[in-house]
């Protein structure tokens, strides 16, 4: 027996030509795995490849067809993911088909501008993800389109680590591994990583590289994502419906509800009297001047106060003579780490003051559809 027989050599081409995956163009050449046969690695190896083939498989058969997987071209993969961030599925399927009726393309998002994409952006939160997007297509319609690189990707606006290598992958066929919170909670669990810090967050990563370069890019990545939101979810997930049930370590051991350990998350917690000013006809409205909701328009506001102190607040700051009409439920709002209570006074306004014209309008009811509000305060809006 020559020595070349004690040895393995596993080339993942020949598999990939097995299940008829097309060749991509620019797609990098696959590794080939050399393993000492019976050893620990090989076994592992072994494990891993057929670990890899269930999980893709059960994508193929199992997946949700979403409005973005329609058409798979690198302005759906984009647009989806950035609206899937910190928002839920089901949220995000109407808003995306509302987007691309309204941005069917980058050259159409392109010519758009700020108010436009925040308006259409309104509810989703994270307002400085719209006013990327907006940055990101002009950028782009101006050069050629798209790149195909995560490192060229994340140059632009507002596109991370994890948007470009969706957009790498799953547009281009390129074997970049996508990780977010899912994938990590996903792996974490397979490996039985009860926390997480940097070596074992760089172990998922050599996983994940590994993993990928054994099946297609795209359906690998969206396959990991979609057990992470579907099957492997915080609270009990559904491990007799997991491909990777065999090799999870957290299943084995039956503790896959405590991995990982979960921190508490810690909110900044404030309170807000907001002012429904209006006349006959129309109501005050004003610029946001903070950071996170620049852009957009919220109403009038001041740290929640008495019946007193919020007259002299109005007195002062808003108009000469009203008189209150009537107050409505308290509502949160809900943005980044905040959870400002919100109280809602209206109030007639009898005598109005001069108000900075770049900071406040008074707007009639049919035309306040055209501004951008975070959606609490439409919530307000639409109860005058
Ligand atoms: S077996 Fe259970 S814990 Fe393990 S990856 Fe699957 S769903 Fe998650």
């Amino acid at each position: 027996m020559t020595m070349r027989s004690h040895w393995m050599i596993w080339r993942i081409s020949i598999w990939r030509s097995e299940r008829k995956i097309p060749e991509q163009e620019n797609r990098p050449a696959l590794p080939v795995f050399i393993m000492k046969k019976g050893t620990h690695t090989d076994k592992k190896q072994t494990a891993w490849i057929h670990t890899v083939k269930k999980l893709t498989a059960w994508f193929h058969t199992e997946k949700q067809a979403y409005p973005w997987r329609r058409e798979r071209t690198p302005y759906s993969v984009w647009i989806s993911e950035i609206m899937l961030q910190q928002t839920t599925v089901a949220t995000v399927i109407p808003r995306y088909h509302q987007w691309m009726e309204k941005f069917p393309s980058l050259e159409a998002l392109a010519k758009s501008n700020e108010q436009e994409v925040l308006r259409e952006w309104e509810g989703l939160g994270y307002y400085s993800r719209a006013k990327n997007i907006l940055k990101t297509a002009v950028i782009l319609n101006e050069k050629t389109g798209f790149p195909s690189t995560p490192g060229e990707l994340t140059a632009l606006p507002g596109i991370g680590p994890y948007t470009a290598a969706a957009i790498s992958s799953i547009a281009f066929g390129r074997p970049h591994p996508v990780m977010d919170a899912n994938v990590k909670r996903v792996f974490c669990r397979f490996l039985h990583f009860k926390t997480l810090n940097s070596e074992q967050e760089r172990e998922i990563t050599r996983t994940l590289n590994t993993w990928i370069r054994m099946t297609e890019p795209g359906p690998f990545n969206e396959a990991v994502m979609e057990l992470g939101q579907r099957i492997c979810v915080k609270k009990n997930p559904s491990c007799s419906f997991c491909p990777l049930g065999d090799g999870c370590l957290a299943y084995k051991r039956g503790d896959q509800n405590s991995i990982p350990e979960v921190k508490s998350k810690k909110y900044r917690a404030h309170e807000s009297s907001v002012f429904l000013l209006t006349d006959s006809r129309k109501l005050l409205i004003k610029q946001s001047r903070g950071n996170l909701l620049k852009g957009l328009w919220l109403l009038p506001k001041v740290p929640h106060t008495d019946d007193k102190g919020r007259e002299v607040f109005i007195k002062k700051h808003l108009a000469r003579e009203f008189s209150l009409v009537g107050e409505f439920k308290p509502l949160i709002h809900a943005y980044t780490i905040n959870r400002e209570r919100l109280y809602p006074f209206h109030y007639k306004v009898i005598k109005k003051i001069h108000l900075p014209a770049e900071e406040y309008r008074w707007v009639e009811k049919k035309s306040l559809s055209r501004y951008p509000f975070p959606s609490v305060y439409r919530k307000i809006i639409q109860s005058w």
